[in-house]
């Protein structure tokens, strides 16, 4: 059954193209986790986050500048190389400077039957952030009808809050047993996990999770190895995590919004259903440009290590990505004062697995050592 996460996140657009063929419903993407995807469920929407596809690329030069993240370069690409000619739709809730040019360029250089820009708003620490951000759901609620010729009624969003709460909770549920002493699963296999339920109808992602859990308390893996976090920019890479797995590690956990920021809370169901849907985005574990001026996601990060007993964690950045940038120095302080050591690593859309193994496998080696003495 896991193996099903792998084949959904490799063969994503043959499963929209599919999807929607069957359906005969719309497909829309979006370019950030902060999109309200509840509203979209309930519409009858299904919501595809664009990644890239780490490939060489030179064809967004003229729409983006170089020295923007290599993940929205990417993206870009994708789009502008036909990747996504299925959507029928874009979104992007207010995210990064990087991420935004994505989106504005996609939008006019390739144009789709509906976009949304929605006004997300960055200081989620702000008492007023709660009655704007319901507000702006209110006038993306509205849109969406508008788009699909279609009311959103109270039960068909309280019936994608049901959806979304159950996806968490199953993946949570999941994350739970890789605290063991021997996690059944590997890093790779819980970022495909994850990345997987971005781009597929979750009902469908909610029925594998079930039969995944049932498979995985009867799983046992070879071998311990040490205990890991990976934190930092947006990453679906999974080649650079099989490489840090071959070497004998394991990534027990991660903040990444492709792994625990995308799913860690729940949305409390209330009477006021836009309000409890804006409140857990409000709330969620944030992505750094969202997190001031207290920065709780500090203090977040090293919980994790601490709940899921990490001997190292592995920073990682995509190259020019100024929110995640400004952290760093600080997270490694910290992991410095509870003793875990931090390994940081720049990315760019491809990633030079020989030149990062051996700098991975120095870093596993002090580790080691450390076991020995
Ligand atoms: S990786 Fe950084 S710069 Fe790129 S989209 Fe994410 S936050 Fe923005």
């Amino acid at each position: 059954m896991i193996e099903m996460f792998q084949e959904w996140y490799e063969n994503r657009h043959q499963y929209a193209k599919e999807w929607k063929r069957k359906n005969g419903r719309k497909v829309i993407g979006y370019f950030c986790t902060y999109v309200p995807e509840e509203i979209l469920h309930a519409a009858g929407i299904l919501p595809v986050r664009i990644l890239g596809s780490h490939e060489p690329q030179d064809m967004t030069e003229p729409h983006i500048f170089g020295m923007f993240c290599p993940f929205c370069r990417d993206c870009l690409a994708q789009g502008l190389k036909g990747r996504f000619d299925y959507l029928d739709g874009i979104t992007i809730a207010q995210s990064c400077l990087h991420i935004r040019q994505t989106f504005t360029s996609w939008d006019l250089h390739i144009p789709v039957e509906y976009s949304y820009y929605l006004p997300m708003p960055n200081r989620v620490q702000s008492q007023r952030a709660l009655p704007y951000l319901t507000g702006e759901l209110e006038a993306f609620k509205k849109s969406v009808e508008g788009w699909i010729g279609k009311k959103i009624s109270d039960a068909d969003l309280d019936r994608a809050i049901d959806i979304y709460n159950t996806n968490r909770r199953l993946m949570k549920e999941v994350y739970d047993l890789r605290k063991d002493d021997n996690p059944p699963l590997s890093g790779v296999e819980a970022m495909y996990m994850v990345v997987s339920s971005q781009m597929v109808d979750k009902e469908e992602h909610n029925m594998i999770l079930q039969e995944t859990l049932k498979e995985l308390k009867g799983r046992k893996r070879n071998g311990g190895g040490e205990r890991l976090i990976i934190v930092g920019s947006e990453d679906d890479d999974t080649e650079f995590l099989k490489m840090v797995e071959s070497l004998g590690a394991i990534f027990v956990v991660d903040d990444h919004c492709t792994g625990t920021r995308y799913f860690w809370n729940e949305v409390m169901p209330g009477n006021n259903r836009l309000e409890a849907i804006a409140k857990r985005y409000i709330e969620r574990p944030p992505c750094p440009s969202k997190d001031w001026e207290v920065r709780t996601r500090i203090p977040h990060i090293i919980n994790l290590a601490k709940e899921y007993r990490v001997k190292g964690a592995i920073i990682i950045q995509q190259k020019f990505c100024d929110p995640h940038e400004l952290d760093i120095p600080a997270i490694e302080k910290e992991f410095k004062k509870v003793g875990i050591p931090t390994l940081f690593l720049e990315f760019d859309v491809t990633v030079p697995v020989g030149q990062f193994k051996v700098r991975v496998e120095a870093f596993l080696e002090m580790l080691r050592q450390e076991d020995l003495f």
